[in-house]
């Protein structure tokens, strides 16, 4: 089971959406909440899933600057770029999402933006499994692709 960081200065200073008191921060469990307010064995477990996402992500980010950089020239952006690279895609894909689920608005009762967060590949991969306390030591790498698209 991951370290959960409670009542984190990052959480309070980067969750300001109402009802979201838990991320993911490179690779770090932070909550807003306090120690004697825990997380349940699912909330942990699901940012579990998400520290797996962002670490492979980034290892494979960081590869691919190294042998990169005798081409590109050795700087620091690449590095910070594949540090960053998660939430550069976590982002973009939400927001393709709430354009499209803006356009196509299926459930009325749910907003777009709310559809784009449940929509995402990775928090679909983190939802579905979540439960499965088993999942993280079976789970292949890069298993986020196989929610590519689905909305
Ligand atoms: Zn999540």
């Amino acid at each position: 089971m991951r370290k959960v960081y409670y009542n984190s200065i990052m959480a309070h200073l980067f969750l300001w959406v109402k009802g979201k008191s838990t991320a993911t921060f490179f690779g770090f469990i932070c909550t807003k909440r306090k120690k004697t307010d825990p997380l349940t064995v699912e909330d942990i477990n699901h940012e579990a899933i998400h520290v797996e996402q962002y670490m492979e992500i980034t290892a494979a980010a960081v590869i691919l600057a190294i042998l990169l950089s005798p081409w590109i020239g050795w700087s620091a952006w690449p590095f910070i770029l594949a540090l960053t690279l998660f939430y550069v895609i976590y982002f973009v894909e939400a927001g393709i999402s709430w354009v499209w689920h803006y356009i196509h608005r299926q459930k009325a009762s749910t907003a777009p933006m709310n559809q784009a967060y449940y929509n995402s590949m990775f928090e679909m991969e983190a939802y579905a499994n979540e439960d499965n306390t088993g999942y993280i030591p079976a789970r292949k790498s890069f298993h986020w692709l196989h929610y590519i698209g689905k909305v």
